[in-house]
């Protein structure tokens, strides 16, 4: 996740579009000859109930209205299927959801019947089906449970006279919003027709208005095929800001002019992702900037990106989340993972082209910061992820998808590519990367698919020896890793030692043109034992509690509560109970719990917070405060 996109022609997407359409979906298939480790063979997708191997949906149709006064989203979705072994039933997977009534070929009523519910998929809905079937039309409304909801009070948005409401479908929360197949295995095309309150505008991962109209009715077309997944629906007070001739940006009034200021850079990168890997394929790029609830960095929906409000830090330095999402529209939303316990597919390859945009766009001592950053996180992950959780090839069985949405998949999984970069030689690794998006446009791909792409295309023409299987199917870190060296991060650690020294902030060692990067390698890397008192002098000198930047501050109340510095505790408070994004939430929180007293402050403002946050952060909140 993290993401971005004009007018660009139709007659290209639409017969990319046809062609992926009739060889989309290679079929999940365990007597697949590059299966070769039989332990993984987890190739069918564990995270759905529905029967999607025998029939599945090709498009659907959404007719839904957004009700804020009730929090519930009423309507019918109408699913367009294919039959592909003469089934008598499909199964879709429902969470939270009221199913009114079913409908074959839009005609009468028809019967249908709900399964077990299982905490973590759901509840199956079974309905009779025949070989003249082509349509199911299934009336629905969500519920409280519905967990991709979100609904904002307007106390909750910047500017605190709409309510705001979005949707969050990755990794398994769009069965909880509309009732489909719930499976990154298949793709569909969308449509949908959306009715709000008519001072709101409504947005999708779909052509989008970008104005309000007085009817408060939207209609959205996807017509390239995504796993359900990407399906996405935000609904506020927004406005739109164009970047260039197809970027753009969305947010509420008050926040246009510095979210189109912070992201001026925007069409740049999708000419720059252009030139390293090929066409962009969703025509727009535009990005929506939510309220601060929202618990991601950013959500790659195509064409729609949504993003935290987080990454508006004033100067630009945090726009990497956006080079990330965009990059999604090659690795993720172009090719997607077949099942969850291929997610790095989707990310180690996300963050490798975030960097080549980023280095293509700022350099290579820049991007070093980043990958060096990266770096840090993941051995930071790998000393408290269970071994079974370092492999690349997940075997979640089942744990919730989310569960191995870690730094292994972003970041192991970018090392992998670096390590594939460096052997290969950049030239013959980019030929290959930019093959490999072309064979798998709008398909879907398990790791041991990609073994075997990988092997015939990169590895045996150019002769090369990699521990592929050691990469892919072994935990923690293999010894050919690359080695990032930052001569920029290297200035900053031998500040870091002089400070230790001298005690000494007003001196010269301190560069007032420190990067946000060379901020948070300083704050990260200050060394266990240092005092209240040290903490206070570099506080005193550079407003570190104050820092409007989100990165800046969260690793510094983070190291503020290990050292007992406590002169933070209202700035904390308020970090806390504004920001959404599990990212910041989860090691402030984890820090807090380390000690009773701290664990006893944390549920306090967890208290307050938890109404802010989403369903995404709050469960994984829950749990680490041992709540649920
Ligand atoms: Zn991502």
């Amino acid at each position: 996740m993290k993401y971005i996109s004009a007018l660009l022609i139709s007659i290209i997407i639409f017969s990319a579009c046809n062609n992926s359409e009739e060889n989309q979906d290679t079929k999940p298939n365990s007597n697949d000859k590059d299966s070769t480790l039989s332990e993984v063979d987890t190739t069918l997708d564990q995270h759905t109930l529905s029967n999607y191997m025998d029939v599945r949906t090709k498009h659907l149709h959404l007719d839904i209205e957004v009700d804020f006064e009730n929090k519930q989203i009423t309507g019918s979705v109408t699913h367009t299927i294919e039959n592909l072994t003469g089934a008598d039933q499909i199964v879709f997977d429902t969470k939270g959801l009221n199913i009114l009534n079913v409908k074959l070929n839009g005609e009468e009523n028809t019967e249908f019947t709900m399964g077990d519910y299982d905490e973590l998929l759901g509840t199956p809905l079974f309905v009779g089906i025949n070989e003249n079937t082509e349509t199911v039309t299934i009336k629905y409304e969500t519920t409280e449970k519905t967990e991709a909801l979100d609904w904002l009070v307007p106390s909750q948005t910047a500017g605190k006279k709409q309510p705001f409401m979005y949707t969050q479908g990755q990794s398994i929360f769009t069965r909880s919003w509309i009732p489909l197949q719930g499976t990154p295995a298949i793709r569909i095309t969308y449509s949908a027709k959306v009715k709000v309150p008519n001072q709101l505008l409504a947005v999708m991962s779909a052509t989008n208005p970008v104005e309000k109209n007085e009817s408060g009715i939207y209609e959205f077309n996807m017509p390239q095929p995504i796993p359900c997944y990407l399906i996405a629906l935000a609904v506020g007070d927004l406005e739109f800001a164009p970047i260039d001739h197809r970027t753009g940006v969305y947010s509420e009034p008050s926040m246009l002019k510095d979210c189109a200021y912070e992201l001026a850079d925007m069409g740049e990168m999708v000419n720059e992702a252009e030139k390293l890997y090929g066409k962009y394929l969703w025509d727009r790029y535009d990005v929506i900037v939510l309220p601060p609830s929202f618990p991601f960095g950013g959500m790659e929906n195509p064409r729609l990106t949504f993003a935290t409000p987080t990454i508006i830090a004033g100067d630009r330095s945090l726009v990497a989340l956006i080079a990330h999402e965009l990059a999604h529209s090659w690795s993720g939303n172009l090719v997607t993972n077949s099942t969850w316990n291929d997610f790095w597919l989707n990310e180690g390859f996300t963050v490798y082209f975030e960097r080549r945009i980023m280095e293509a766009m700022f350099g290579k001592d820049y991007t070093d910061m980043l990958a060096l950053l990266g770096y840090q996180d993941l051995v930071r992950t790998m000393s408290e992820e269970e071994t079974d959780m370092q492999k690349l090839k997940l075997q979640l069985n089942m744990k919730h998808p989310d569960d191995g949405m870690t730094d292994v998949a972003y970041e192991k999984g970018y090392f992998f590519l670096r390590l594939l970069e460096q052997t290969a030689g950049r030239d013959n690794f980019d030929a290959f990367l930019k093959g490999y998006f072309e064979s798998y446009k709008f398909k879907t791909i398990t790791t041991e698919e990609f073994k075997g792409y990988l092997e015939t295309n990169l590895i045996k023409p150019h002769k090369l020896q990699v521990n592929i299987d050691e990469w892919m199917y072994s935990s923690g870190l293999p010894e050919n890793c690359p080695k990032v060296v930052s001569k920029l991060f290297n200035a900053v650690e031998a500040n870091l030692e002089q400070f230790y020294l001298t005690n000494d902030v007003n001196s010269s060692i301190f560069s007032k043109d420190w990067t946000t990067h060379e901020w948070l390698h300083f704050i990260r890397n200050l060394k266990e034992g240092t005092t209240p008192e040290q903490m206070k002098l570099l506080d005193d000198a550079f407003k570190l509690t104050q820092s409007g930047n989100s990165e800046i501050a969260a690793i510094w109340f983070e190291k503020s509560i290990n050292f007992g510095y406590d002169n933070i505790d209202k700035e904390l408070e308020a970090f806390l109970i504004k920001i959404g994004r599990r990212k910041f939430l989860m090691p402030l929180y984890t820090a807090l719990a380390a000690t009773p007293e701290g664990k006893e402050k944390a549920i306090a403002i967890y208290k307050k917070a938890k109404p802010n946050y989403h369903f995404v952060s709050y469960n994984s909140i829950d749990q680490l405060l041992g709540l649920k």
